[in-house]
């Protein structure tokens, strides 16, 4: 029988990249990518009362770990700016003053941010991705995506504070394009998500052949 895995989030950008980003990495596992959705977890509320990515990411994978049986994946993730001392930070999602308004929170930084001048404004997108067993096994791992900030959001994708933040490292002809104008696929192969769950994957695995392991026994 194939594995099965949940995704232990609401937030629908993020379920989406997380989806490609998985799938790609655990193409060669006898895991049920249907059960890779989130609608299982729809009943498990989780107060993010953490302090830290890592906190947070471990509360939401061991509270679905527990609600549904089943090997949980996590992440907890946001915007650290350098002159901000890492802010938002694990206040990403709440930096105007309530949850998920991604319009508000941008539109506050950028206002916090107006006389900063550009060599300033470098900041960082940090993920902490997590997996958990019903068992209690827990592993935690981080990715981070470094750039700078723009003075004014471009681009229609992506979601967050996608449209402000220029990656680094992009390679031609996507270079100074904003996360919210370079393609999924392209985010996808170098975002702070894409890198922590590259580090989380040897421990998914291990765990899956475990599970798989004593299955046949
Ligand atoms: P979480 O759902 O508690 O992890 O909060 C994540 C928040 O951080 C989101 O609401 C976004 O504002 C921001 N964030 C995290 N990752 C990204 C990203 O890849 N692009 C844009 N914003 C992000």
């Amino acid at each position: 029988m194939p594995a099965r895995i949940v995704l232990a989030s609401h937030n629908t950008g993020k379920l989406r990249e997380l989806r490609e980003i998985l799938r790609d990495k655990i193409s060669g596992l006898n895991v049920d990518e249907d059960v890779v959705d989130a609608s299982t977890i729809g009943a498990v509320d989780v107060v993010e009362d953490g302090v830290t990515f890592a906190e947070n990411s471990l509360k939401k994978a061991r509270a679905v770990a527990t609600a549904t049986g089943l090997i949980a994946i996590a992440d907890d993730s946001g915007l650290s700016v350098d002159v901000l001392g890492g802010a938002p930070g694990i206040f990403s999602a709440r930096w105007c003053g309530h949850h998920g308004d991604d319009t508000a929170n941008l539109n506050l930084l950028l206002a916090q941010l107006s006389d900063i001048d550009d060599e300033h404004r470098g900041a960082q997108f940090c993920c902490a991705a997590s997996v958990v067993t019903p068992t209690g096994e827990e592993h935690v791992e981080h990715g981070y995506m470094r750039g700078t900030l723009l003075r004014e959001p471009r681009g229609e994708g992506g979601f967050g504070y996608d449209p402000i933040l220029v990656p680094e490292d992009l390679e031609a002809p996507y270079v100074g394009q904003s996360c919210a104008e370079i393609p999924r696929e392209v985010k996808n192969t170098m975002s702070h998500r894409a890198r922590a769950f590259e580090a989380l994957i040897p421990h998914l695995i291990a765990l899956l052949s475990d599970e798989h392991g004593s299955d046949e026994q």
